[in-house]
């Protein structure tokens, strides 16, 4: 498996900041969305404060060491609805201890639904940014 870097910081650090998109593995719309709404304020979105009504984390199956992935975070959720199409949306198999075999996300209460397929922002997404940046 070739090591991809693609990172950015949550929210605004103070100064020019840095979003790394390297250009293996990196430079895909949803990967450059995904950053820059990072940088925008926005966290993944199975770390919701309301996340647990809407996909149940299989603790048992992620990669030893990296639990943290799955913590919840007191978000300002902007009054929209948890997104499984959002573009900061983990997939089913996000650190798996087995890719493939052993989900680490399970939407609930429907597990038929896929998670983290997003190619794009969602309408969601969109409508997020317009409400942390735009007063209407
Ligand atoms: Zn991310």
């Amino acid at each position: 498996m070739v090591e991809t870097w693609c990172w950015s910081y949550v929210g605004r650090q103070g100064g020019a900041q840095k979003i790394s998109l390297q250009s293996r593995g990196c430079v895909y719309k949803s990967t450059i969305q995904h950053e820059v709404l990072h940088a925008l304020g926005l966290t993944h979105e199975q770390n919701r404060s309301d996340r647990d009504e809407h996909v149940t984390i299989v603790t048992d199956n992620i990669q030893p060491g990296m639990e943290h992935n799955f913590q919840i975070v007191e978000t300002n959720n902007l009054a929209t609805p948890y997104d499984y199409n959002s573009v900061m949306h983990y997939s089913t198999y996000a650190f798996s201890r087995e890719w493939g075999e052993l989900p680490t996300i399970v939407p609930y209460p429907d597990d038929s639904v896929t998670v983290g397929g997003a190619k794009e922002m969602s309408s969601n997404d969109i409508l997020r940014v317009n409400r942390l940046y735009c007063s209407m």
